[in-house]
């Protein structure tokens, strides 16, 4: 038998570093926020969002490929140094 669709439970993102998909929840969501990119903790900021792994690898990717630009259809270089802090601190609680 084929032909049955597998439900998944949880929505899924891709991450604008490394472009793999994951579940939303395992996701960091960015907006944009007066030309910078800003951690959406609560997931509860407007505007449109952009999803990352919360980890420095992702986050350089993102940057080196202007991953946001293209996210956030703006030239840019929109400052990260926000988002960074963020993702390092979420780094260093994860084991
Ligand atoms: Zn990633």
């Amino acid at each position: 038998m084929s032909g049955r669709t597998r439900v998944r439970a949880c929505p899924q993102r891709t991450c604008v570093g490394c472009r793999k998909r994951s579940d939303k929840p395992d996701l960091l969501r960015v907006v944009l926020s007066g030309g910078r990119c800003v951690p959406d903790l609560r997931g509860t900021l407007p505007g449109r969002g952009a999803y990352l792994h919360p980890t420095s690898a992702c986050l350089d990717q993102a940057v080196r490929r202007r991953a946001f630009n293209r996210a956030f259809r703006g030239p840019g270089p929109f400052d990260v140094a926000e988002l960074r802090q963020q993702v390092e601190q979420i780094e260093q609680a994860e084991p």
